[in-house]
């Protein structure tokens, strides 16, 4: 507060003035008992009012100060109010003893003042409120006052009031005056003895102390009256007043000192009060045996009863302790069942419950860390755990518990892993709270729990949510998630690039080698594939034989590097349960970057892929802009075939295959058109590339097998040996991986009733290269007993060790190397190739008279082409060889030089 200080100097200004004059006055008035009537007495009369005067005020003071608690405050203003009568009880006293020649004298007015002041200064002793407590309590309190009254009132028998009695008849006291002083005297000394016995709480004790040395002086220096009685200048007050005032200055002016001691303190206190007043009655008591004074008789009798007072309060206060023993010994026990609960609770708990001091070490902790970290819980008291955190979540252990720390009431939440004894880590959900205000616990106090079952529980389920259970690749959904992300927030300038990846042939070895194998490749695939690109790009597994990459930051030139890479990697043969499997992809790649949006980006992607595909095997294709139409064209192509397959809209031309140099019909080939609705007769050229990347060449090719078998068997049925000698069927790539093929082959021809040798099924030579299941497809179709022809020869990569390998019953020519004019060596090397390994030759694609003369001279017997037939309709060649007109036609073609 603000004036506080200004308050404390007037305090010690006026507590000085009391002390400066407690000193002169007490210095004057020995000097008068010494000296006499040498030094005037009068000065001592007028210094003693001002005590009191002095110790009213700093009491006032006292009493006004907003700081004491009302109790005190009280007390003060009580205090003042008695030392204001006691100011004016002097005042009288010195006016009276001055104007009667300045000796002692106490009139009425001045007795009837000091009766008021001692009962008010009874009142505030009084008004001190009385800690409660229990009957015997009180009872206690009640024999301690007594004990004390008793006491006191036998020595102020012995030394003071006798004398005044005695005195009586001769003094100028009245008798009134003296019994008015006795009572009153009384009151204040129960007073005393109440505040003695019970304390004061609300007064500061060194306060209390000095208004106890007050007191004291004051009851020291009227039992000293009897010194006084030959100088009759003196009296008692003149020396008492001063220095008690004083004395009752300095309680005041100490009231804000430490405040009153504790509740233990205060029981205390009357304990060797009661034996000082015992101890000093019974010396009285022997004093007055020796002296054998004349009133031995009620000091004896008082003495007694004080003993007996003394004895019955002992017994009582045993009472009560024993009481209160056996109350203790309820709550200790009790106490002790508590503690014991919680110890259980603590040692029994599957949590591990630790105290540890603010810098780490551990106080105390539970027995279940030998459960949940393998480790016995003695050894670990003194020491840090902070060791045992897994590197990765020092940072979280060190935020959280810097946060504890810092301030008492402080918690934290938090999960880490810690080293079991066993080396593995446990996850532990920890809550700490900061204690360490908190007398009972003085600590940081933990509760860890294990949740490394529920955190690999949830982690499992995430990851299984989000990854590709056979290959650990990411899933759809989490490709989708981290596309989504990477194209979200970073802007134009940040490129990305998705590459779709679809394998080659994938079905056949599922097909063909079974399931084991193929989940064996893809895990393979998936590997070498991860292994190429940075741990930050992400790649997945779609679903089947399709991935996806996502390259972040990355794109042009060096994606398309770490795409060589990759099917570099792919390209090399692997060992799968014994089969050595290579693998080639296509890859559709699409360059992309913040902001755009992650559907187009896919369908881009996928265009892309598709393209590669249709470009072939291998092949890695960028998307280009514009090449949507193409694949859009294509899907409608896709569905239009299929609707064109249900609805009877294919149909089969033939085109004679003829001997050379004669021209007879000796076979015709099987060549598919579409009569489309709306765009007229297309060719295959149109189709057939579609419905083999769509897949509907399976069946499309189903149907023509079994339309050829059945037309075969129908001319055979209808014209006898003039029907044609054989049916040549085109089998594309895609068709012959197809482990059914072989079955339809074989279907077709007990359909038709048609004789196996009778069908012959052309493959180009990149076919018959293709994998196993390729190389198994031919081999049961020769099995069969059906021919196999090799098409478009020449223009493929055919090796002699392919012709070796794959054994075919008849080349053709492709329609490129039909000669012109000049010598040729192709054709005849063919030939010569053809025959060497006893295989049949045909030419294809003869246009003209001269090739078909210049062939029929290289010495080939079998030839196709324009120049003989087109492919027609089967009706009109069925006619042609009825009429014999086409026999005709042909013979003379072939004949023309
Ligand atoms: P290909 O197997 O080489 O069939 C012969 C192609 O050459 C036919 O074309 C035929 O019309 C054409 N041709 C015949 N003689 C001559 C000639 O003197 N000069 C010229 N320039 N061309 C001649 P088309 O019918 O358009 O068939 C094209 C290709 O379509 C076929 O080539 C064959 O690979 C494929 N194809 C046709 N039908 C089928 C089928 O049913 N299934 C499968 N998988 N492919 C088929
Ligand atoms: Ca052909
Ligand atoms: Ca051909």
């Amino acid at each position: 507060m603000d004036h506080a200080p200004r308050h404390a100097a007037w305090d010690r200004r006026l507590l000085l003035a009391s002390g400066a004059l407690a000193v002169t006055a007490s210095a004057w008035f020995f000097l008068v008992f010494a000296l006499g009537a040498a030094i005037p007495a009068l000065v001592s009369w007028l210094l003693m009012p001002c005590g009191a005067a002095l110790a009213a005020g700093l009491c006032h003071r006292a009493g006004a100060d907003p700081l004491l608690p009302g109790a005190a405050r009280r007390f003060w203003r009580r205090m003042s109010l008695a030392l204001a009568v006691l100011t004016a009880t002097m005042v009288s006293h010195s006016y009276e003893s001055v104007a009667a020649g300045v000796t002692t004298r106490v009139g009425l007015i001045t007795g009837l003042l000091h009766a008021a002041f001692l009962l008010l200064l009874a009142w505030p002793l009084f008004g001190l409120p009385m800690a409660a407590g229990s009957r015997a309590r009180r009872v206690t309190v009640g024999l301690d006052i007594g004990v004390i009254v008793a006491g006191a009132a036998i020595f102020c028998w012995h030394f003071v009031a006798r004398h005044l009695f005695a005195d009586t008849a001769a003094g100028d006291v009245s008798i009134v005056t003296s019994a008015g002083f006795l009572i009153t005297g009384s009151i204040v000394v129960v007073g005393t003895a109440k505040v003695a016995v019970t304390g004061a709480g609300s007064l500061a004790g060194r306060s209390l102390t000095a208004l106890g040395a007050a007191l004291v002086a004051g009851g020291l220096g009227v039992a000293l009256t009897p010194l006084l009685s030959d100088r009759p200048a003196l009296d008692t007050t003149l020396l008492v007043v001063p220095v008690s005032g004083f004395l009752v200055a300095l309680g005041a002016a100490r009231r804000a000192g430490p405040r009153g001691a504790g509740p233990a303190a205060r029981r205390q206190r009357h304990s060797p009060l009661l034996y000082l007043v015992a101890a000093a009655t019974n010396a009285l008591l022997i004093a007055v045996v020796v002296e054998d004074s004349a009133d031995r008789i009620p000091v004896t009798v008082a003495a007694v009863i004080l003993t007996a007072l003394v004895v019955v309060r002992q017994l009582t206060a045993l009472r009560e302790n024993e009481h209160l023993l056996g109350r203790l010994d309820a709550n200790f026990l009790e106490l002790r069942h508590k503690e014991q609960r919680f110890r259980l609770l603590v040692q029994n708990s599957t949590d591990v419950v630790t105290i540890t001091e603010p810098d780490g070490r551990i106080r105390y902790i539970s027995p279940a860390v030998q459960r949940v970290l393998g480790l016995a819980p003695r050894p670990l008291v003194g020491t840090s755990i902070v060791h045992r955190v897994h590197p990765e979540d020092r940072a979280t252990i060190a935020a959280n518990v810097g946060h504890v720390i810092s301030r008492p009431g402080n918690s934290a939440t938090y999960q880490v892993r810690l080293a079991h004894a066993d080396g593995t880590y446990r996850t532990l959900e920890i809550i700490s709270v900061n204690l360490t205000d908190e007398p009972s616990v003085g600590g940081v106090v933990s509760n860890s729990r294990d949740v490394t079952e529920t955190v690999q529980a949830h982690e499992r389920l995430s990851y299984e949510a989000t990854h590709d259970v056979l290959t650990g690749l990411a899933n759809r959904a989490l490709f989708a998630e981290r596309l989504a992300a990477s194209i979200t927030p970073a802007g134009p300038g940040h490129r990305i690039s998705i590459v779709l990846i679809d394998l080659d042939d994938f079905k056949t070895v599922n097909d063909t080698l079974g399931h084991a194998v193929g989940d064996g490749l893809l895990v393979a695939v998936a590997e070498r594939m991860r292994a190429g690109i940075r741990p930050t790009d992400t790649i997945a597994r779609l679903g089947g034989d399709e991935f996806a990459i996502l390259f972040e930051g990355l794109g042009g030139a060096a994606v398309d590097r770490v795409l060589g890479r990759i099917a570099g990697a792919l390209a090399v043969p692997v060992d799968i349960d014994g089969h050595l499997l290579a693998v080639r992809a296509s890859f559709g790649v699409v360059d992309g970057r913040g902001g755009d949006d992650a559907g187009n980006l896919l369908r881009q992607a996928d265009i892309a892929m598709y393209e590669a595909k249709e470009r072939g095997e291998g092949g890695c294709q960028r998307y280009r802009p514009g090449t949507e139409a193409r694949g859009a064209e294509r899907s409608r192509l896709a569905s239009a075939l299929l609707a064109a397959l249900t609805h009877d809209e294919l149909v089969l031309h033939y085109q004679p295959v003829v001997t050379l140099p004669e021209g007879r019909l000796t076979g015709v080939e099987a060549l598919v058109r579409w009569e489309h609705p709306t765009r007229g007769l297309l060719g295959p050229g149109e189709f057939i590339p579609g419905a083999e990347q769509t897949g509907l060449i399976v069946p499309l090719g189903r149907w023509v097998l079994r339309t050829a078998c059945r037309q075969a068997a129908a001319w055979i049925a209808e014209l006898g040996e003039l029907a044609p000698g054989t049916m040549s069927v085109n089998a594309s790539a895609r068709q012959l991986r197809e482990p059914g093929f072989a079955a339809d082959v074989a279907a077709a021809l007990t359909d038709s009733g048609l004789d196996p040798h009778r069908l012959t099924v052309e493959i180009t030579e990149s076919t018959a290269v293709g994998g196993g299941a390729t190389q198994e497809t031919l081999r049961a179709l020769r099995t069969l007993g059906v021919r196999l022809s090799l098409d478009d020869f020449g223009t493929g990569a055919s090796t002699l060790s392919l012709l070796a390998n794959c054994p075919v019953d008849q080349i053709k020519l492709d329609r490129s190397f039909a000669p012109v004019p000049g010598p040729d060596l192709i054709a005849g090397a063919v030939l010569q190739l053809a025959r060497a390994m006893g295989m049949e030759a045909v030419a294809e694609g003869v246009e003209t008279p001269a090739q078909a003369a210049k062939l029929g001279a290289l010495g080939y017997v079998r030839a196709q082409g324009f120049h003989f037939a087109r492919p027609m309709p089967p009706e009109q060649l069925g006619t042609g060889i009825v009429t014999d007109g086409f026999s005709a036609l042909a013979g003379s073609l072939a004949a023309r030089p």
